[in-house]
């Protein structure tokens, strides 16, 4: 027996055990702290009443004999969630199909588990900075993996270039950790190298309920997506089901690769290794998508908007470079008198009592700069600030 050698390869993810040891140790030897955590990438405000609603419904269901549910007859969801979102879709003015929707119990699990359909040979384009999930997934079965420089000249949006031939593309928009949106534009130059490229495009978009009016919100909105690209979407941010576990990845009948169908592998793979998300959450998820749950998530969705709007308030007011914050619950920044991110981590919490997350964490391209997360209180959002300004 052999173990998968690949493993060894993966770098020890440092980042959120070295924060936790800091922060430990600064809470211990300072017991009245005041501290602000803004490096959370978890959200905070509760569920919205009508999931709560729903869920109580479905669990009332659950308790008898003749409205009981076991598994659930399509390990890719219910009709009625597949439908909602399709239907949330169609809000979009983006044309998806019950059939293309395909729910899981979370963006990073799909994310994770697509590579299974893809060969090991093939060639994988990231961003740098990266949510980490697309760098290891890869390693994990020893693919080679080549790096989108993301960086203060590109806006932290790097763009399709001939030095990088890649058969597979992740694109994060909005971003996690910059926080930075790609324009339509920018979208279709990523659309038209893939279709030209003949390489697959994952367009994680588990961020698109904060993008403003005016920026595409999914890749399919832009001609051509559909025969080179796979959506992610989760309602972990959209509203608020993190600890919950629901997702959906969107494969058009139109992609294929070799004259395979892309959404059959990825059925298939499924069908073997999934049995579907619960029933209670789907019925949750549903009333996500009802003309209440829209309005009631999308006030939550408000709340981390103010918060990430009195970030980048201060931020303009000091002058400091900045992605994100207006289309994300995430602003970067370059970090003040050209400190290391860690060194300003380190100054945040010792002088400010604030925790953010180093660049450094991310990727290399993430030297020097700092993300601090929206999805924190308010008004210990306002202090954090008045804080950072108060130098
Ligand atoms: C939070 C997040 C997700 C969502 O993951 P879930 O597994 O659905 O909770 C996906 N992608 C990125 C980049 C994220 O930050």
């Amino acid at each position: 027996m052999k173990l998968n050698g690949n493993f060894q390869n993966l770098e020890q993810s440092y980042l959120f055990v070295t924060i936790a040891k800091k922060v430990n140790e600064f809470t211990e030897s300072h017991p009245d702290n005041q501290l602000i955590r803004m490096g959370i990438g978890d959200v905070t405000l509760p569920l919205a009443p009508v999931v709560i609603e729903a869920m109580h419904k479905a669990t009332d269901e659950m308790a008898k004999k003749e409205t009981f549910r076991g598994y659930s007859p399509d390990s890719n969801g219910y009709p009625f969630l597949r439908e909602a979102i399709a239907g949330y879709y169609q809000s979009l003015g983006v044309d998806v199909e019950a059939e293309e929707i395909f729910v899981g119990d979370g963006a990073k699990s799909d994310v994770g588990n697509i590579v299974d359909i893809f060969d090991d040979a093939n060639t994988v384009l990231v961003p740098d900075p990266v949510y980490p999930v697309y760098v290891d997934t890869n390693i994990m079965s020893g693919r080679k993996i080549v790096y989108a420089d993301a960086n203060m000249e590109n806006g932290f949006l790097p763009m399709p270039k001939a030095d990088h031939p890649a058969d597979i593309i992740y694109i994060c928009s909005p971003n996690n950790p910059t926080g930075a949106v790609y324009n339509r534009e920018q979208l279709q130059a990523w659309v038209d190298y893939a279709l030209d490229q003949k390489a697959v495009i994952l367009f994680d978009s588990a961020y698109e309920s904060f993008v403003s009016p005016g920026l595409p919100r999914s890749i399919f909105e832009i001609p051509g997506a559909e025969k080179c690209a796979i959506e992610f979407c989760s309602l972990s941010k959209t509203a608020g089901f993190t600890g919950m576990r629901c997702g959906y990845t969107v494969i058009k009948k139109e992609l294929c690769f070799d004259g395979v169908s892309v959404a059959a592998l990825w059925q298939r793979r499924q069908g073997s290794k999934f049995n579907g998300v619960n029933y209670i959450t789907q019925r949750a998820a549903e009333a996500v998508f009802t003309p209440e749950g829209i309005k009631q998530t999308r006030d939550a969705v408000a709340y981390y908007k103010r918060n990430a709007g009195v970030m980048v308030d201060a931020l303009r007011e000091l002058g400091y470079w900045f992605t994100g914050g207006e289309n994300s619950p995430y602003v970067w920044f370059k970090c003040p008198d050209n400190m290391g991110g860690w060194e300003y981590f380190d100054y945040l919490l010792n002088e400010k009592q604030i925790v953010g997350t180093p660049g450094e964490g991310f990727g290399k391209n993430g030297a020097g700069c700092m993300r601090l997360s929206a999805f924190g209180d308010a008004e210990k959002t306002i202090e954090a600030m008045e804080r950072i300004k108060r130098r």
